[in-house]
């Protein structure tokens, strides 16, 4: 197991004196033993250029890649001993998959015999579910199994870390998810410290034990998805995490004895202190609610603000359904159950409670409460 840290990484394509790409800029990410952390952010954002530096295959122009508290800059790909999967699965096509699981043990020479290696990869077979396929070349297989061989060919030399790189990106939805069940239920068996690049937001929250959130290249939060989720820094972090998209439209705020009175063109309501953490001194502010946070006042008693509400589209969604409608204050989408009797062009009145409601401060962006 290895303990991964990124100490003021940066990393300028090229040439840094005459102002080239900042791809990545003073990263921090400590990644303990073990530990699962997902790399996320927008197409672009500096993902795959700081799973390349971990791996090697990119050198930092400032800052420190450290493996158990050893600078590992200057260490070639080839003796970082780490295992890397990609999007387009890369295995050998003129080999069986047995020969494409037992390759990089071979090629290692590490006085494993014949029968060390067979043992070895129909142990990893079985624990993939692939024994069938073990005779088979890769044009003979799906798309996920090609991927369950993929990771087979990393785990079988049990590196000291796995770098993914947007692994499930060629499959189908219905099969994305259940790999990345399998790739989370293979980490935590096998123990190994896991770096994973994706801009899907939901793969993140069930994978990540921590989530590094990315914009241009500068780090935004790092933090467990219920972090991420429940107490994003900034709105970049609350707009990216989170679907639907979080409602967002602008207030006023002011001070009345124990509370904080937001103001919005067509609502009002109070924020008691003790729901924030520290004092908020802006008179302006952006109010944001998540569409899983807002309910039908019919079935609830609330102290927050009253939305009157046109329904336009309902999507039920199992139980739930995402409601698009149109408030006084503007579009507005809520993610809520007891739909079946709502139909476009009927009103209704929304809510939130206030201890669910997001304030952000309009010029820095961060979160206030
Ligand atoms: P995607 O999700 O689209 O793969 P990403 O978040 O992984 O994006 P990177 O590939 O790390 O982003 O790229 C970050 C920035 O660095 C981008 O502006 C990109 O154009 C730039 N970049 C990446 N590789 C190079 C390179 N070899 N030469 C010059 N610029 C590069």
């Amino acid at each position: 197991m290895t303990h991964l840290e990124l100490d003021s990484v940066k990393k300028v394509f090229g040439d840094p004196e005459k102002e080239g790409v900042v791809a990545v800029n003073d990263l921090d990410i400590d990644v303990p033993d073990g530990d699962f952390l997902v790399l996320l952010g927008p197409s672009g954002c500096g993902k795959t250029t700081t799973l390349r530096m971990i791996g090697g295959l990119e050198d930092p122009t400032e800052g420190e890649v450290r493996f158990d508290g050893t600078v590992v800059n200057d260490v070639k790909a080839r003796n970082r001993d780490v295992a890397m999967v990609f999007q387009d699965f890369a295995l050998y096509p003129h080999m069986t998959v047995r020969e494409n699981l037992g390759f990089g043990l071979r090629r290692e020479n590490n006085g494993m015999t014949d029968a060390d290696i067979k043992e070895r990869v129909t142990e990893v077979a079985e624990m993939l579910e692939i024994e069938e396929l073990l005779n088979n070349k890769p044009a003979q297989l799906s798309g996920g199994q090609k991927q369950r061989v993929a990771l087979g060919r990393a785990i079988i030399r049990e590196p000291r870390l796995f770098l993914f790189d947007e692994p499930l990106a060629n499959l189908d939805a219905k099969l994305r998810k259940t790999m990345r069940t399998e790739i989370d239920e293979l980490q935590s068996e096998v123990g190994i410290t896991s770096a994973y690049v994706t801009h899907n937001q939901e793969e993140a929250m069930t994978i990540a034990d921590k989530i590094a959130v990315l914009n241009d290249g500068e780090l935004q939060q790092l933090g467990t998805p219920d972090q991420v989720f429940n107490e994003p820094t900034n709105l970049f972090v609350a707009q990216f995490v989170g679907s639907p998209d979080m409602n967002l439209f602008e207030g006023a705020l002011s001070e009345r004895g124990d509370s904080y009175r937001i103001e919005m063109d067509a609502a009002s309501f109070d924020i008691p202190k003790r729901l924030v953490d520290s004092e908020i001194d802006s008179d302006d502010v952006l109010v944001g609610f998540r569409p899983q946070d807002l309910y039908q006042a019919r079935t609830r008693a609330t102290n927050g603000p009253e939305l009157d509400t046109q329904v336009r589209v309902v999507e039920p969604v199992g139980t739930e359904a995402v409601v698009h409608g149109t408030s006084a204050l503007g579009d507005l989408t809520a993610k809520i159950g007891r739909f079946h009797d709502l139909e476009p062009e009927d009103q209704m009145e929304l809510t939130i409670a206030p201890e669910h409601v997001y304030l952000f401060d309009p010029t820095t962006e961060s979160l206030l409460k």
